[in-house]
């Protein structure tokens, strides 16, 4: 193995990767798989249905059917890391808290819940539930529409998280909602899920055995689409409306993003789509004066494997000599989407691992110093700044960690975490 990171990598070392790929011009494909546009798109369409979220889930109408979390500075567990690493952190420290995103409580509920919306509009159009994109989308939450979207399925593979925020939501609209569900998530996911309606099939294996036997389930039935988180395209689109959306909180703080003032972002990666959606979101709008390191857990870094080596999602953690296995459930990915590998690949600032190790302490040192409590897979994105190699930023930098999930979390198990 000629790559020295590589080799710390499959010796499951903690790493700071920096990404020599941004900005290469050769790496701006021919024809880049998404524009502007498309997240436009996205954003239209969530607010075309924002009515009907507002009926199905009524704590999302102090926000107009419209799913944001908050952005929350966290000076009190700056100097706790401050502390802990015995280094200063220029500027303020942020948490984007999609840990407590309405209806799914993670991440997952900006990306997931956009497509099942999507499918469900392309249904409604097709079959003349709504007339065009203009007509009254309450009824989609009538009869004639429950009984139509009764004889539709939706599908996932997932580790926890994406589950959830899919099978809630086909749930509510009255489809027949199948999670497949990897040996890594947790019970009480399967459990809340079951309560909601969904049929949740587990397995022994790994997320992509999860996937691919739902992947096979679903092609085989006409009636049944599968949300397919390695080739998403509207998964995609629709974390990527956070770009946008954080821009508009930012400015209510009377915050500007610019050259003075760069973004430093630090977000969590499984398979790519979240932090890779966000990170695209987050370019359109602030171009080279954001800089975001995907934080990944030493025995899954699949995004990290898949760029230093150039080979995507040829190669799997496994290659490497990497079990997969984490305690930070939602990241437990072996191999990354290539669509989302190509696609960032010019504009991420870098990668890191962390140890599982470090991730229930965070959590703790958030919990007392905030208040506010994250899951495990959430933790690691403090990771960044406890690392030497970081380099130093502007006084008048903002960071901010993304805090990918951790609200829907059953109290018992929290206990026992922050144990
Ligand atoms: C899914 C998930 C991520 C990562 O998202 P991917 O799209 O899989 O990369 C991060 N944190 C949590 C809590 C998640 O559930």
């Amino acid at each position: 193995m000629q790559n020295p990171i590589l080799e710390s990598v499959s010796k499951a070392e903690e790493v700071f990767w920096v990404n020599p790929g941004k900005n290469k011009v050769e790496n701006n494909q021919e024809k880049p798989a998404f524009s502007a546009e498309d997240v436009k798109d996205a954003e239209e369409r969530l607010k075309r249905f924002a009515p009907v979220l507002m009926y199905y889930f009524p704590e999302t109408r102090e926000t107009e059917g419209i799913i944001e979390s908050p952005l929350k500075e966290i000076s009190n567990m700056k100097s706790v890391l401050e502390a802990k690493t015995g280094r200063k952190i220029n500027g303020k420290l942020f948490l984007k808290m999609d840990s407590h995103l309405k209806v799914s409580g993670s991440v997952k509920a900006r990306g997931g819940i956009y497509e099942v919306l999507k499918h469900t509009e392309d249904i409604a159009l097709k079959t003349g539930l709504l007339r065009d994109t203009k007509d009254d989308y309450l009824k989609l939450t009538g009869k004639t529409a429950q009984d139509t979207f009764a004889k539709y399925k939706i599908q996932v593979g997932s580790t926890g998280n994406l589950g959830l925020s899919i099978g809630i939501m086909s749930a509510a609209l009255g489809y027949e909602a199948i999670v497949h569900m990897s040996a890594d998530a947790k019970q009480w996911k399967k459990d809340l899920l079951r309560a909601r309606g969904a049929t949740v099939i587990e397995y022994t294996g790994d997320y992509a055995q999860a996937v691919a036997n739902g992947r096979e389930q679903s092609e085989a039935d006409p009636t049944s689409y599968f949300v397919d988180d390695e080739h998403s395209r509207e998964l995609f689109c629709g974390y990527a409306v956070a770009g946008g959306r954080l821009d508009e909180q930012l400015r209510g703080m009377g915050i500007s993003v610019d050259e003075q003032h760069p973004l430093y972002v630090y977000i969590p990666c499984g398979v790519g789509g979240a932090p890779g959606g966000i990170t695209y979101g987050l370019s359109l709008m602030y171009g080279e004066n954001v800089h975001v390191y995907f934080v990944e857990p030493v025995q899954s870094p699949c995004m990290l494997v898949g760029l230093a080596s150039g080979k995507y999602s040829a190669v799997s953690v496994q290659d490497y000599g990497l079990t997969g296995k984490t305690e930070a459930d939602g990241l437990a990915v072996g191999r990354c989407s290539e669509m989302v590998a190509r696609t960032i690949e010019p504009i991420i600032e870098g990668a890191v691992t962390v140890d599982d190790s470090k991730l229930c302490p965070l959590i703790c040192d958030l919990w007392e110093s905030e208040g506010i409590f994250i899951e495990p897979s959430a933790g690691a994105a403090f990771q960044p700044l406890m690392m030497k190699e970081m380099p130093e930023v502007s006084p008048d930098a903002i960071h901010i960690v993304w805090a990918t999930g951790g609200n829907m979390m059953p109290q018992e198990w929290r206990d026992r975490l922050l144990e």
